[in-house]
C-alpha cells in the first residue's frame, strides 16, 4: 500500500541532497491535498525533478509542476539558487574537476 512517506523516502534516494528539501515540501503539500502516495518514478533529468504519479486532482497535479519548476531553479548538488538544476558554484567546480583529469599540453 503506497502511503506518501514512503514516496518521500523513496523520493529522495533517486536524486542528490540538493533537492531533499523540494521532495519534502512538495510530499508534504501533496500529502494534505489527500494525494495516496502512488509515485510511479522519480529522478533527475537533465536539470529538473522527474515526479511521476499514479492518480490527482488538479491542484495535486499542479503542485507538482510547481515542484518541478522549483528544482530547475534549484542546484540539485547544494541545494543554492541555480539553473538547470546547478549553481555557478558547483558547474565551476564540475568544470576544473574535468579540466584536471586532461593530460598536460606537451612543453
Ligand atoms: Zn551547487
Amino acid at each position: 500500500m503506497p502511503d506518501p512517506y514512503w514516496a518521500m523516502e523513496y523520493a529522495k534516494k533517486q536524486v542528490a541532497p540538493g533537492w531533499y528539501g523540494v521532495i519534502e515540501r512538495l510530499v508534504a503539500d501533496l500529502a494534505a491535498l489527500g494525494w495516496d502516495g502512488d509515485v510511479r518514478h522519480v529522478n533527475s533529468d537533465r536539470g529538473a525533478l522527474l515526479f511521476l504519479i499514479g492518480r490527482g486532482s488538479e491542484r495535486i497535479w499542479k503542485r507538482v509542476d510547481q515542484a518541478i519548476k522549483e528544482s530547475i531553479r534549484t542546484c540539485e548538488n547544494c541545494g543554492a539558487r541555480g539553473w538547470l538544476g546547478i549553481c555557478s558554484g558547483c558547474a565551476t567546480a564540475r568544470i576544473e574537476r574535468r579540466v584536471s583529469r586532461w593530460p598536460l599540453p606537451p612543453r
